[in-house]
């Protein structure tokens, strides 16, 4: 590269990325096939509009890029291209979302999603997001006992508020959730239901995590957690939304599409459909619960006892660390975590009472049942004499 100041910084970011231990529950490490596609000469073109319908010349290959990459969602999640319509051009998650409501809603109608403070989205109706600032967000949280959802409560909330959309997806909710029972309460109350999976993607791909397309109306999700893709997000929609979905991802928020990351997006889902990729799930969600498991067995409260995913968070406050002392603790010692507020937390969120761990990356580094344990004994030890300190 001609550019040394960002070539020493990308050299610089990959040892970074080599030497530590990776626990950062959204992020991942992708393929050198979809570092290929990144960085390929998809970047240079310009696609406005969608296959067939473009707004610029000189689109064969683009279009065709897109419709593969449709095919494959659709495929790789089993779903009928007759019942089901994906749009792929999202840039990320939360542009993801925002077209949705864009598509669904007026503005100041409301929306009910996971409070951010019990593990939901920012982009699920969070005052400080646009999706709580033009529409009206109105939050279910968790029970206080299990740290699990409640379902009852969420139908009382529902049918207080009546909201339009009614979402179920969460960013540090480790619990398998039962999507059926989410379909009933949006049909008790005449709501759309969407579902996010940004976190779960790569875990109902690998068949180890509930699927909610039997329920849902729309699901959303980035593909770079999980899913092991580039950063960019899929929006699926039952037929009858689909038009105007589109609609609301251009023009309503985007202007061209990034085809190079569509095409990157392709790559992962095609990994994502192989025999390999299911084994790599399996071990991701087994490597959170051995980890889960012997945090505990340390001493360590894990927030509902436990995890059914890649991911679940400890209350290190139990310790007498706060989440953003243990985050710091952990970051010198080579093991990347970040701070998180546990369900009815009294502390900040700047410096919350927790810590969520996820295992999506180290497991994608090769990292099995035995590290775990020895991951578990450092994290016990370097906290513990970080306190002592
Ligand atoms: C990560 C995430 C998003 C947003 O993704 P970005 O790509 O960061 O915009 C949206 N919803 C949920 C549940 C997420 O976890």
């Amino acid at each position: 590269m001609r550019d040394k100041q960002i070539e020493k910084l990308i050299e610089a970011e990959e040892k970074r990325q080599k030497s530590v231990v990776n626990l950062i529950a959204s992020e991942n490490f992708v393929s050198p096939d979809v570092l290929r596609a990144l960085g390929s000469v998809f970047t240079n073109k310009y696609a406005e509009g969608y296959p067939g319908k473009r707004y610029y010349a000189g689109c064969e290959t683009v279009d065709e890029l897109e419709n593969v990459v449709k095919t494959r969602a659709l495929k790789l999640f089993k779903l009928s291209p007759r019942a089901w319509s994906v749009n792929v051009q999202p840039y990320s998650g939360s542009p993801a979302n925002l077209a949705v409501y864009l598509a669904l809603l007026k503005p100041g109608e409301k929306i009910t999603g996971m409070s951010l403070a019990a593990g939901g989205h920012l982009t699920h109706g969070a005052k400080i997001s646009a999706s709580g600032k033009l529409w009206r967000g109105v939050h279910y949280g968790l029970d206080r006992k299990t740290e699990q959802l409640d379902y009852g409560a969420i139908l009382r909330i529902a049918k207080k508020e009546r909201p339009k959309i009614l979402i179920a997806g969460w960013s540090a909710y480790s619990r398998k959730p039962d999507f059926k029972k989410f379909r009933k309460i949006a049909d008790a109350v005449g709501a759309t239901f969407m579902v996010d999976i940004s976190h779960f993607a790569g875990l109902i791909a690998g068949d180890v995590y509930p699927s909610p397309f039997p329920y849902a109306d729309i699901v959303t999700t980035t593909t770079q957690k999980t899913l092991r893709g580039p950063r960019a997000a899929l929006i699926f929609s039952r037929a009858k939304y689909a038009k105007a979905i589109d609609r609301a991802v251009f023009p309503g928020v985007q202007g061209g599409p990034h085809m190079n990351v569509v095409a990157a997006v392709g790559v992962s889902l095609y990994e994502a459909s192989r025999p390999e990729f299911k084994r790599y799930a399996k071990q991701v969600v087994k490597n959170a619960q051995v980890l889960s498991d012997a945090l505990a067995r340390l001493g360590w409260r894990i927030v509902s006892g436990g995890t059914d995913s890649h991911l679940f968070s400890i209350d290190t406050m139990m310790c007498g660390v706060s989440g953003g002392e243990a985050e710091a603790l952990l970051e010198k010692a080579g093991i990347i975590v970040n701070r998180e507020s546990i369900p009815f937390d009294i502390r900040s969120p700047q410096d919350p009472s927790g810590i969520r761990i996820g295992t999506a990356a180290v497991t994608t580094r090769g990292m099995k049942e035995r590290d775990m344990i020895r991951l578990a004994r450092a994290i016990d030890r370097i906290l513990r004499n970080g306190n002592r300190r």
